[in-house]
């Protein structure tokens, strides 16, 4: 077994694979951005390494600075976790060719193979597992997308090799849109996944998703551990996570995980990964294999007693699993909500900021993954993920009721979350059903009353500015032993979480005073106007990064662009001016 591990990453999973480190006696090695010094990963590891600046692209990404501090610490393994290098084939590489330091996941050559999901789907076909139809090499050219169109017929997506998360995958609705979707899926591509290659696929109008936790050791066992429904999306990126899935046939349940199993066997795949799928009208097509561990594999954990951190690191040492498939047995049900510092009243726009309450809930059932405090700011630097809650149960009609208890008990102030989301979602009845498709949540959040109880709750969790009227609060007081609430007139004038509403409408649009202001910090992608130009209300200005989310930022009025103050690339502030008009 390894002495001590470096772990290449942030936040709640970096604790989750000290934790499992821990428990196997394992020295822990964590790294860091200046933007993390004070971060409850640093914190928790035995020993820690400042690696560079906050910009992911001088830090958690320094691949070579990764490597040296691995060496200075004397680690003997490197988990990479889930983003930043996790999916690097080259980094993998490097590593395997460094002596005395083994990586935490499979070989780079199955990287390589899995990772693009044009060899991926190669892969798959040829181990006899359907694909999502489409094509399984690269298209260059708008007419040779037209042919495929005809072929598959309307609406198709093409999809870059590298993407993931909903990255560099535009839908085409008809042959006029295709030049323009060609070039931007290729952009996005090289843009995010230094990988201009496209190709194109069948758009399943209304899909569950469905994927397949895979554990393959190095002397050729593959299990697998069941599926996940991940179908609960916005913007084609996850938010709530179970298992099992509610509504899949055990004979489809079957065929899935045997499928899973085939196509990972073929890639001589090792190590954790998990095998996606779209389920339409009872069949099953193969989307892509995501060649690491997944933020949504608690769920997985919670049904089969397995820790599947602890086995990836096991595996990399070379112990063989001692399970058959028989052995894999699944208890109750559990369910993961995405805690993001975003506003799902505003399309889930991000909110970084302070958090000034930070109260989880607790007790049976209820498990937190975390790596946040009270009090901490939480960074534009990174994605929005503050945490994850994961509830287990012995049904899911359980699973649900003990889900809205825990949410009733995490409070959170400071900031938006999706938390008021996730109360919405369990009184929804489409939910409950287990009805939903990854397209559910878009058309929700077009409905006014999804919107107008979402404001309701997130009003109801956020502490408002100081008002002319009299604040009143809730304090409690002992009369001879015996506890009474009263309402007492004033108490908060002093309040000091009072600006905290700032967080309240974080898209940009603020054209008073002259000008159009940021109101979230994050980095320029793009300015989408000219000096002198006139531009009308609702018109895109800019576009900013923030949290690995892009924000167009828009006009919420007319007028003249009379001097513009940023510029593509640039870091802002909230408040900071961005354009001026006249
Ligand atoms: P990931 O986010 O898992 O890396 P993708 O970016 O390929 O993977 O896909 C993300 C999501 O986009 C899927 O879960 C699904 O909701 C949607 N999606 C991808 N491909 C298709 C398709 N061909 N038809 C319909 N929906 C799709």
């Amino acid at each position: 077994m390894f002495d001590k591990l470096l772990v290449a990453n942030r936040g709640e999973i970096a604790i989750r694979i000290m934790a499992a480190c821990e428990e196997l006696d394992i020295g822990t090695v964590a790294i860091y951005s200046d933007a993390d010094r004070e971060s409850e990963h640093v914190a928790y590891a035995d020993e820690a390494y400042r690696v560079g600046p906050p910009q992911a692209s001088e830090s958690y990404l320094d691949q070579e600075r990764i490597i040296e501090v691995s060496k200075e610490a004397q680690a003997d393994a490197i988990h990479p976790g889930y983003g930043f290098l996790a999916e690097n084939a080259e980094f993998a590489e490097q590593v395997e060719a460094t002596d005395g330091i083994k990586w935490i996941g499979p070989s780079s050559d199955a990287m390589q193979q899995l990772g693009s999901k044009t060899s991926a789907r190669e892969t798959m076909q040829a181990a006899d597992v359907p694909i999502v139809p489409g094509t399984t090499t690269s298209v260059d050219n708008p007419d040779e997308v037209v042919s495929i169109a005809e072929e598959y017929g309307y609406p198709i997506t093409i999809k870059a090799a590298g993407g993931g998360g909903g990255r560099g995958m535009q839908i085409v609705q008809d042959e006029y849109e295709i030049e323009d979707a060609l070039e931007t899926a290729k952009r996005e591509g090289e843009a995010y996944f230094d990988d201009a290659e496209v190709y194109v696929e069948k758009y399943l109008s209304d899909p569950k998703h469905i994927e397949v936790q895979i554990l393959a050791d190095e002397s050729g066992n593959v299990l697998h551990l069941g599926e996940r429904d991940c179908s609960l999306q916005r913007r084609h990126q996850k938010v709530i996570e179970e298992a099992p899935s509610p509504t899949l046939s055990q004979s489809l349940r079957k065929k899935i995980g045997n499928a899973a199993k085939r196509g990972m066997h073929k890639a001589g795949y090792t190590n954790a990964g998990t095998v996606e799928f779209l389920v339409e009208d009872g069949k099953f097509y193969f989307m892509e294999v995501n060649t690491r561990i997944q933020v949504e594999h608690t769920v997985t954990e919670e049904i089969t007693g397995i820790d599947i951190v602890k086995w990836q690191i096991r595996i990399a040492a070379g112990e063989t699993l001692p399970y058959d498939q028989s052995d894999i047995t699944f208890n109750g049900h559990a369910i993961q909500y995405r805690v993001n510092a975003e506003d799902p009243a505003s399309e889930f726009a991000p909110t970084p900021g302070k958090l000034e309450t930070y109260r989880p809930p607790s007790t049976i059932g209820v498990r937190i993954d975390h790596a946040v405090f009270e009090g901490q700011e939480v960074s534009g630097d990174y994605d929005s993920m503050i945490g994850k809650l994961i509830v287990e149960s012995s049904s899911r009609t359980e699973c649900i009721n003990r889900s809205k208890r825990a949410l009733r008990h995490f409070d959170i102030d400071g900031i938006q979350t999706t938390l008021p989301f996730h109360q919405y979602i369990l009184n929804d009845n489409t939910f409950r059903d287990g009805a939903h498709t990854t397209k559910y949540v878009d058309q929700l959040l077009k409905e006014d009353s999804f919107k107008k109880a979402i404001e309701n709750r997130s009003d109801a969790s956020v502490v408002k500015p100081e008002s002319d009227e009299p604040s009143m609060e809730t304090v409690s007081v002992e009369v001879d032993g015996e506890l009474f609430d009263v309402q007492v007139e004033g108490l908060s004038s002093n309040n000091t979480r009072a600006s905290q509403s700032t967080s309240e409408n974080p898209i940009a649009n603020k054209a008073d005073e002259g000008g159009i202001q940021a109101d979230m910090e994050g980095t320029v992608i793009s300015v989408d106007v000219e000096e002198g130009e006139h531009i009308d209300q609702g018109e895109t200005v800019c576009v900013l990064e923030a949290m690995k989310m892009e924000n167009e930022i828009t006009a919420n009025h007319g007028g003249i662009v009379s001097e513009i103050n940023v510029s593509e690339g640039d870091s802002v502030n909230m408040g900071e001016q961005l354009v001026q008009m006249r």
